[in-house]
């Protein structure tokens, strides 16, 4: 089906939009319409940006920082003037609910606003030297060219997280979006083109992961690849980025533990525990993937969770503007969650609701699903998920829910439900994960750090130390 409104979008490099020879169609997950058609950028195509983007670098780091901040500053009104198109755009090609795909724009321009902010705080240091008459200055210096690689899953969002850091600290940046969810980045280039940006300074080339990225990250023009996706496409990009020794960082899977003790407020950890994996369709790296739940609340806990979950409302939100989820992304995401709970189910788990695919004649869509009595040794307890599926295990204590929460290949974050204040603190200790929340799930804040151990990830994002992640040292010896 193809919709009449197709856009046709072009690169954005060197501050112009530039036709490109292969496009490739962009579909709406909900009813398989095409809504545009994007370049598939060539290797010439990104060594043009890249150029672009080193030749803008050396001058955009010479300026004051507040005055490179002002420009985030401007495309944060941008965005906020035109929340409706840019979130309408998102949920056509994302498939996330209207609500929803508002909160990321919202936030997208509060965290533009947040890191223009630190302009004025980027900060060195002055240290104590050994020898007479001698001062030490470590200054923070931009790293040079960024490649940002992004996801689909918030798409608009994760292009801020990228370029607002690595622009205040006078970096410049080359993005590829996802080629699911490209539309929202080129209405990104073209706000971000209103502002006067200087050529270079921000590009965009769209295309496959494997044409369009492997060209980014094979390359010696860049001097950070920051890439936010799965495990085994961090993988690869590490293995690429070797031969240039280019300094990575990476915002990869998870497999978040939700511990529910039995001094828990049980009807908080539902509620919580339904919207962390509803939200999204179940699409959110950092969202309850897997719960342990002691034994004494543990029938209390499945059933009311069940039921919650049963009552979640789903279907094409354009069309249907009040459903609580949309579909999931592709057949390929809609295949592997329907392959992982029938695996679940013949490996012995319960199903106490879904369980299936939806069938409403168009689009990816699945029930929202509950597993009891999984084990640790079932891969729906282990792998990343990605759907609106909950498998439950019972635990008899809080140390044993630990070590099972540990022995994952993930480490992004992890939550617990408890009234304890010991308990809670023990499981900060003891939780090998980037981010710990206690009696609520995600989202992250801005100013926190979001960051995994393991294979969720290296370095992160957010915050002072995102934001130092796009900067080097250099320390000066100075003897007068
Ligand atoms: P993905 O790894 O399939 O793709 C991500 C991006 O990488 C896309 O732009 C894709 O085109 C590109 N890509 C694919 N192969 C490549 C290659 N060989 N070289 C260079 N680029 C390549 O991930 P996805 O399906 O888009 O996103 C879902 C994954 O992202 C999940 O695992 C989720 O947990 C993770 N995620 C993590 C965070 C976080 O902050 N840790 C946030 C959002 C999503």
């Amino acid at each position: 089906m193809t919709s009449n409104n197709a856009k046709t979008y072009q690169n954005y490099i060197n501050g112009s939009f530039e036709a490109a020879r292969e496009l490739i169609d962009v579909r709406n997950p909900a009813n398989g319409e095409i809504l545009s058609r994007v370049p598939e950028s060539s290797p010439e195509d990104v060594e043009s940006a890249l150029q672009a983007a080193r030749r803008a670098q050396k001058d955009w780091a010479r300026r004051p920082a507040v005055e490179r901040a002002a420009y985030l500053h401007r495309l944060a009104e941008k965005i906020r003037q035109e929340a409706k198109l840019l979130a309408h755009t998102i949920t056509a090609e994302q498939g996330k609910t209207s609500a929803l795909a508002e909160t990321e724009v919202n936030f997208t321009a509060d965290y533009l606003d947040y890191m223009a902010e630190w302009a004025r705080r980027i900060e060195g240091e002055i240290i104590e030297s050994d020898r007479r008459k001698e001062s030490i200055f470590l200054y923070r210096k931009p790293l040079g060219v960024i490649a940002g690689i992004l996801p689909w899953n918030f798409p608009f969002f994760l292009i801020a997280r990228k370029m607002a850091p690595a622009l205040v600290t006078g970096n410049t940046i080359v993005i590829k979006p996802s080629e699911e969810t490209p539309n929202n980045c080129f209405e990104f280039a073209r706000l971000l083109d209103q502002t006067g940006l200087p050529p270079g300074v921000f590009n965009v080339v769209s295309g496959g992961g494997v044409s369009t990225g492997s060209a980014l990250t094979e390359s010696s023009l860049v001097d950070m690849i920051s890439f936010t996706g799965s495990v085994a496409t961090g993988s690869s990009i590490m293995r690429n980025a070797a031969n240039n020794i280019t300094k990575v960082n990476l915002e990869l899977g998870g497999k978040a533990p939700a511990i529910v003790l039995n001094d828990a407020d049980i009807d908080l950890a539902v509620n919580s525990i339904r919207a962390s994996r509803i939200i999204n369709t179940g699409q959110v790296c950092n969202c309850a993937e897997r719960v342990y739940v002691q034994r004494q609340v543990a029938e209390e806990f499945s059933a009311k969770i069940a039921q919650a979950m049963s009552t979640t409302t789903y279907g094409d939100p354009l069309a249907q503007p009040d459903v609580e989820m949309g579909p999931l992304i592709n057949q390929k995401g809609l295949d592997k969650v329907a392959q992982m709970v029938q695996t679940a189910i013949q490996d012995g788990a319960d199903l106490l609701t879904g369980g299936q695919v939806a069938d409403l004649g168009a689009g990816f869509h699945y029930q929202p699903t509950v597993l009891a009595n999984c084990r640790s040794d079932m891969s729906i307890m282990r792998d990343e998920i990605f759907g609106p599926v909950l498998p439950i295990q019972i635990i008899d204590d809080l140390d044993e829910a630990i070590s099972l929460a540990n022995e994952s290949d993930y480490g992004l974050t992890s939550s617990i439900y408890t009234q304890s204040l010991e308990k809670a603190m023990h499981a900060c200790r003891e939780l090998d994960f980037g981010e710990t929340y206690i009696n609520r799930e995600n989202f992250e804040a801005m100013q926190g750090f979001h960051a995994g151990t393991r294979k969720s990830g290296i370095g992160g994002a957010d915050g002072k130390h995102g934001l130092y992640e796009y900067t080097r040292t250099q320390v000066a010896y100075i003897q007068t």
